[in-house]
């Protein structure tokens, strides 16, 4: 389950919607963004550290991040990476799928630490930006023209 923000930009009319958080698609999504992962497209340091460790699990949720320099923010996966704290928890999963699971936040909650934090840059700028809570979430500035609207969150699964 997660849930999204939208907004009609009361200046220039632009309209946006964002989807956070991990819906039904969220399996499908966590091997895409695993994969990418492993392939190397968010640098070497998480690639080598996706294909070594065993057991290893993402954060593949998506959050919105915000850079306090430009002003602008973009919805992204949190990316941390994770590694078994629970053997048990991952061999009951094993041997009742025959895969290593792919874990919802709650699971790596429970049975998974952190291994590797993620920071994301700015495209723009290249500093670091910060992910917002759900309740800064709630007024962004409008992606083309600036304008700070108060969006309108909603469920979604
Ligand atoms: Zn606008
Ligand atoms: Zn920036």
């Amino acid at each position: 389950m997660g849930a999204g923000f939208g907004f009609t930009c009361k200046k220039c009319g632009n309209e946006y919607q964002a989807f956070l958080g991990s819906g039904m698609m969220y399996p499908s999504i966590y091997e895409e963004v695993m994969g990418e992962i492993q392939s190397g497209k968010y640098g070497a340091e998480l690639q080598e550290l996706s294909n070594t460790i065993p057991y290893v699990a993402v954060d593949a949720e998506d959050a919105v991040y915000y850079c306090q320099n430009c002003g602008i923010w973009e919805v992204s996966p949190i990316f941390i990476l994770y590694g078994p704290r629970d053997m048990e928890y991952i061999q009951r999963e094993i041997e009742e799928f025959g895969h290593s699971p792919c874990p919802w936040k709650s699971t790596l909650k429970a049975h998974y630490r952190i291994i590797r934090r993620y920071y994301h840059k700015c495209g723009k700028c290249g500093r670091r930006m910060r992910q917002l809570s759900s309740h800064e979430t709630s007024s962004l500035p409008c992606p083309k023209c600036g304008e700070k609207n108060e969006g309108s969150m909603f469920r979604w699964d």
